[in-house]
C-alpha cells in the first residue's frame, strides 16, 4: 500500500495562518461549542454504570462539556466475559474497516476540534495535530497489517490511555490492537472520557463489532486496576506515568498468563544541549515550542536546557523576548499559543514547584497568568543540572543549566544516570558532536537541530527506554507485530 512507498502522505494539514483556512476551521467546530455530550460504557451487552459525573472544561468552569457514566465493577466483568478477538474478519477486512474509520474521523474533524478544545483545553494548533495523528495511526497500522505474513492475534488487549492525547494516543493503541486482530477493552483517562467515547462510536460505525471493541470509562484505581488484574487478558497497551506502568507490570505478573505482554509509554526528564555554534533564532523557536506548546503537557517536552556558557546571557535575553510574544488564554481563540493545564490539581502541583524555585531565588521568568481557568504560565527556572530535577514536572516549566564545552560527556552521563530515556535534543553545527552524543545518549528519540515534540506517525516512531517505557515505538513498524504471535510458533505450541 502507499504507506510503504516513498511518497506516502500523512493526513491532511490545516495551515491556520491562512485566513481562509482559519475561517474553515472555525466554521467546522462552531456547531459543537455548546453541545452537551454523554459518555457511557459501550459493552457487548447492557451496562449498569455508576453515578454520572460532570465533565468540566479546564478553561471555563461554566462550560459543562457533558457527563460520563463510569463503568461499575460488574460492567468490567461483563466486558471481560464477553470480549472476543476479531477473528472472523481477515487482515484485509480489518484494514478496510479501520481505513473507513480514518475517513470518518476526518469527516468529523469539526466535532473533534471542538471537544479537544473544550474537554482537554487544546489550542487550535494542538487540536489539528491531534486529529491528524489519530487519522495517521488508523491508516498506518491498517496498511501495515496487510503486509504482515503469518501473524495471528494474541487475544484480548486492555488499552489504558492518557488525557494529554485523548484522541490520538487512545486511537493509536486501540487501532493497533484491532488491526492485529485482537479484541480490545479500552479504558480512557478519567479527565477525557468524551473524546474517547466519540472515537469508539465512530470505530463501531465503521464496522468494528461491539464485542471486539468495548469501552469502560472509570477511574484507574478501580476500573483500570480490575482490568489489568484479569487472568484472561493477553496484554496491555498503556501510556501514562512510570509508577502506573510498574504497577500494571506487577499485576500482569501476578494474574495474567506468562505470555501476556505490556507496551508502556511513560514519562521523561528530557534535555537539550545548545552549544555556541547553534543558530540562536532556530534554537529559540524550537525551545519555545518544545517546552511550552501544549502547556508542556507532552511526555516528549523539553524540561532541561543545557546552554553553553559563552552564549548564555544573550541567548536567554532572546529567549525571554520570544516568550513575551506568547499568547496565553482562551484555547478556543485561534491566536492562543498556550492553553490551560488539565486540572486544578495539576495547576497547584506545577505552581508549587515554581514557587519553591522562586523562594530560592532561582525563578528567572514567569509570564502573566490569566485569571480564569487552570493556567500555569510559561516559566524558566535556573538549575545546575539534571540532578536538581527529581521528578518530571508535567507543565510549561523550562529549567536551564549552563555548561563549558569540556563538560559535554559529563552531561550525557548525568542524563543517562537520571534513569529516564525518552527524548533528547541537540542544537549544534559540529557534526562530530552529533555523532559523539548519539553514540552515548540512552533515549528513544534523539532530535538534532529541531524541536523534540510532535513525532510524526510512520516516519518518527516514538517511545522511550528504561524508566520511560518498554516495548516497540508507537507509529513505527514494530508496534503491530508485537501485538501478534507468529502463526508457526502458535502451531508448534
Ligand atoms: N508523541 C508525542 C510527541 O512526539 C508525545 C506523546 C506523549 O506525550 O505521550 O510529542
Amino acid at each position: 500500500s502507499d504507506l510503504f512507498q516513498p511518497g506516502r502522505m500523512n493526513s491532511q494539514g490545516w495551515d491556520l495562518k491562512i485566513e481562509r483556512i482559519q475561517a474553515k476551521f472555525d466554521e467546522s467546530r462552531t456547531a459543537f461549542k455548546e453541545t452537551k455530550f454523554t459518555a457511557t460504557p459501550l459493552l457487548c451487552s447492557d451496562f449498569i454504570g455508576e453515578k454520572p459525573l460532570d465533565v468540566i472544561s479546564p478553561y471555563d468552569a461554566n462550560d459543562i462539556v457533558g457527563s460520563v457514566i463510569p463503568a461499575s465493577l460488574k460492567d468490567v466483568e461483563t466486558a471481560l466475559d464477553g470480549a472476543i478477538p476479531w477473528s472472523e474478519a481477515s487482515a484485509e477486512e480489518r484494514a478496510k474497516i479501520l481505513i473507513h474509520a480514518a475517513d470518518l474521523y476526518e469527516k468529523n474533524h469539526g466535532l473533534f476540534f471542538a471537544v479537544l478544545t473544550r474537554e482537554a483545553g487544546k489550542t487550535a494548533l494542538d487540536a489539528v495535530g491531534e486529529v491528524r495523528e489519530a487519522v495517521d495511526f488508523l491508516r498506518y497500522y491498517a496498511n501495515q497489517i496487510q503486509h504482515l505474513q503469518n501473524k495471528e492475534a494474541r487475544g484480548i488487549y486492555v488499552c489504558v490511555s492518557p488525557w494529554n492525547f485523548p484522541l490520538a494516543i487512545f486511537t493509536g493503541q486501540v487501532c493497533a490492537a484491532l488491526a492485529a486482530g485482537n479484541g480490545v477493552i479500552a479504558k480512557p483517562a478519567e479527565q477525557t472520557p468524551l473524546l474517547a467515547f466519540l472515537a469508539v462510536q465512530l470505530l463501531h460505525e465503521a464496522g468494528v463489532p461491539r464485542s471486539v471493541l468495548q469501552f469502560v470509562p472509570g477511574e484507574g484505581a478501580t476500573v483500570g486496576s480490575a482490568l489489568v488484574s484479569a487472568p484472561n487478558i493477553n496484554g496491555v497497551c498503556f501510556t501514562g506515568s512510570t509508577q502506573t506502568a510498574m504497577s500494571i507490570n506487577r499485576s500482569l505478573a501476578k494474574y495474567a498468563n506468562p505470555s501476556a505482554n505490556l507496551i508502556a509509554e511513560t514519562g521523561g526528564i528530557n534535555a537539550m544541549i545548545v552549544d555556541s555554534t547553534a543558530l540562536p533564532e532556530q534554537a529559540i523557536r524550537d525551545i519555545v515550542n518544545a517546552s511550552f506548546q501544549s502547556a508542556g503537557q507532552r511526555c516528549s517536552a523539553l524540561r532541561l536546557l543545557y546552554l553553553q556558557e559563552d552564549i548564555a546571557e544573550n541567548f536567554i535575553k532572546m529567549l525571554f523576548g520570544a516568550m513575551d510574544e506568547l499568547e496565553i488564554g482562551d484555547p478556543w481563540s485561534v491566536e492562543t499559543d498556550i492553553g490551560p493545564v488539565i486540572t486544578n490539581k495539576a495547576k497547584i502541583d506545577i505552581q508549587c514547584h515554581i514557587d519553591l524555585a522562586k523562594k530560592d531565588g532561582r525563578l528567572l521568568k514567569q509570564l502573566k497568568t490569566p485569571s480564569q481557568g487552570h493556567f500555569v504560565s510559561p516559566s524558566v527556572i535556573k538549575v545546575n543540572g539534571i540532578r536538581d530535577l527529581q521528578v518530571e514536572i508535567f507543565g510549561p516549566v523550562l529549567h536551564i543549566a549552563t555548561f563549558k564545552a569540556s563538560q559535554i560527556d559529563q552531561i550525557v552521563d548525568d542524563v543517562n544516570a537520571s534513569g529516564y530515556g525518552l527524548t533528547f535534543g541537540l542544537h549544534t553545527r559540529i557534526n562530530d558532536r552529533v555523532k559523539q552524543i548519539s553514540n552515548k545518549i540512552e533515549v528513544g528519540n534523539f532530535y538534532v537541530n529541531r524541536n523534540q515534540i510532535g513525532a510524526a506517525v510512520g516516519s518518527q516512531p516514538f517511545g522511550g527506554e528504561k524508566l520511560s517505557g518498554t516495548g516497540p515505538k508507537a507509529g513505527g513498524p514494530q508496534y503491530v507485530p508485537r501485538l501478534t504471535v507468529d502463526h508457526a510458533d502458535k502451531q508448534a505450541a
